[in-house]
């Protein structure tokens, strides 16, 4: 067993196993059982009795002979099993529109469904619901959850604190949907979740920077593969700190703050005015980012920097003139500057981002059922199935529309 303390239960140990393995394979690995018992310090009995559990669950699928070499015995080959479960994502960051889609259990979009609103102050914790339940309908599947991404600050117990562009305060939106639904709820922050995205499926690495410089500038950050939240949970809301005391007036009242210098409508008045200024406008503005963020990035020891805009903003004038100044202020022999690149993923990475936080609360769920489960003494039910939503009476499965 992998557990070298005494006092940990067996409930406790099959969930960490099942979490242990779990990761090696999201979203795209695949591993016979023999290297999955090697990587997590399983005997081949032990290995083979997590991956029937799970295979049971449909959190794995076996895969077919491994083709990778001609000699020895072949194994078979284990990989999440995309097709088991379906997630529904919602994004509420868009101005007029909430998006929502359908994910499998990697996170690929495999339906979507969106409601238009005339403004952004239209969208109430109802319409949220409305559009969950349009997404069920979608579906036979059983559904692992749902998951909401919302521009503010959101506390661990799915609570929206402060959505300033939502104008919602103390909004539960998390038990409003479980209340609703009887399915589990993740209701998170959108630039968490952008990060989560490009951790799981694009550059960024267990240490890194998402920056967001677009109708308002915020950031998120993971340090060891963890996203940090703080103490009031509004850690990466650095918008309004302020930068440049002489520097121009902010909504929020202060002077310079990093919102009032470089948000996309800031720049694109500033171009509109001098437009032969271009260039350098965008120099000015990454430089100052760059001056800005390299007391943290140095602070955090962090290896990626993921930039996300408007392209006509954050371009090859923006991202080389930030590259240089963090280079010129943080190089040191005993570190490497951070990685700094435009994000690359489309328009669908919060939404992908938060079917990855749902994902992971399946996880936690394993765990703290079987904890639950030890304590508690007789059932035996999987967590899986205790999370288990089917949608009875529900139309076929519709095929994928995405990728
Ligand atoms: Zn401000």
């Amino acid at each position: 067993m992998p557990s070298k303390t005494l006092k940990s239960n067996p409930s406790d140990v099959r969930a960490s196993n099942i979490r242990a393995v779990f990761r090696l394979l999201f979203p795209s690995g695949q591993m016979s059982r023999a290297e999955l018992g090697r990587q997590v310090g399983l005997s081949r009995m032990a290995i083979s009795e997590v991956v029937a559990e799970m295979v049971g669950s449909h959190l794995l699928r076996e895969m077919g002979m491994d083709r990778r070499s001609g000699r020895g015995k072949r194994s078979v080959m284990l990989a999440v099993d995309s097709e088991g479960w379906r997630i529904v994502s919602i994004d509420l960051t868009r101005r007029f529109v909430i998006r929502g889609a359908l994910t499998d259990l990697c996170g690929r979009i495999v339906d979507r469904t969106e409601i238009p609103c005339d403004s952004v102050g239209d969208v109430l914790p109802e319409t949220v619901c409305d559009l969950c339940e349009r997404l069920l309908a979608k579906t036979d599947k059983p559904i692992l959850g749902v998951g909401v991404a919302v521009p503010g600050i959101v506390d661990d117990d799915g609570m929206v604190i402060r959505a300033v562009n939502l104008g919602w305060t103390n909004v539960p939106l998390k038990e409003r949907l479980e209340e609703r639904f009887h399915i589990p709820a993740v209701v998170c922050n959108d630039t968490n979740m952008a990060l989560l995205g490009e951790c799981t499926f694009g550059q960024c690495s267990a240490n890194s920077m998402f920056m967001s410089v677009d109708e308002g500038v915020g950031a998120a950050v993971c340090v060891n593969g963890e996203i940090v939240m703080g103490r009031s949970c509004a850690a990466g809301e650095i918008g309004h700190v302020v930068v440049d005391p002489k520097g121009p007036k902010c909504v929020c009242g202060k002077r310079g703050c990093l919102e009032a210098l470089l948000s996309a409508p800031r720049l694109r008045k500033r171009i509109e005015a001098e437009p032969e200024t271009r260039t350098a406008i965008l120099a000015e503005a990454g430089q100052r980012l760059g001056s800005a963020l390299s007391m943290s990035v140095s602070l955090l020891d962090l290896s990626d920097i993921s930039v996300f805009g408007p392209p006509e903003i954050v371009g090859e004038a923006f991202i080389g003139a930030m590259r240089e100044e963090l280079e010129s202020e943080i190089s040191a022999d005993y570190r490497q500057t951070p990685l700094l690149h435009r994000c690359q993923q489309g328009d669908d990475l919060i939404l992908r981002g938060q079917a990855v936080a749902v994902v992971r609360l399946l996880i936690d769920r394993i765990h703290n059922d079987a904890v639950a489960d030890s304590s508690g003494g007789s059932d035996q039910q999987s967590a899986s199935q205790q999370t288990a939503h089917s949608q009875k009476g529900g139309r076929p499965h519709h095929e994928p529309t995405d990728e």
